[in-house]
């Protein structure tokens, strides 16, 4: 059985994405904390990010970064905040989270709400970032 994730880089479910190479798909988080709130996942299904071997989740952060870069230079906020949970989905991902206050961290306040061409305006300007790096 493949992971919801899995099924997102598949195509089989949409996602908003925002940067993908040949190892790792970013794409927003669907209950975000913040405009912007974003994933990073590998292509290759791990639940655990601690079970990823350690050239992989190397190069996942560094993947994450040019993500984080990219979110930055198109939502104002202080900083980018990653952090891992992965209590919800057994899929290896990390959050990318605009930071403007420590409370924007807080997974467990109510989540925001954007219509769907939100989304896609959001993800589509960090997709292009992305892609000009
Ligand atoms: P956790 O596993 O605790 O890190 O939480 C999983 C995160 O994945 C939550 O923030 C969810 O909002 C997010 N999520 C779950 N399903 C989707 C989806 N289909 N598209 C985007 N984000 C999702």
């Amino acid at each position: 059985m493949s992971s919801i994730f899995s099924k997102i880089i598949a195509g089989e479910i949409p996602s908003y994405k925002v940067a993908e190479d040949d190892s790792f798909f970013a794409f927003l988080d669907i209950n975000p904390l913040k405009k912007g709130h974003t994933l990073v996942i590998p292509k290759k299904e791990v639940d655990y990010i601690f079970d990823i071997d350690d050239m992989q989740l190397a190069e996942m952060v560094v993947f994450a970064k040019k993500v984080a870069k990219s979110i930055e230079k198109v939502i104002p906020c202080k900083r980018i905040a990653m952090t891992v949970i992965g209590l919800e989905v057994p899929h290896a991902h990390i959050h990318l989270i605009p930071l403007d206050e420590i409370n924007d961290v807080n997974f467990a306040k109510p989540k925001l709400q954007f219509d769907r061409s939100e989304f896609n305006e959001i993800a589509i300007k960090i997709l292009d970032m992305f892609n000009s790096l």
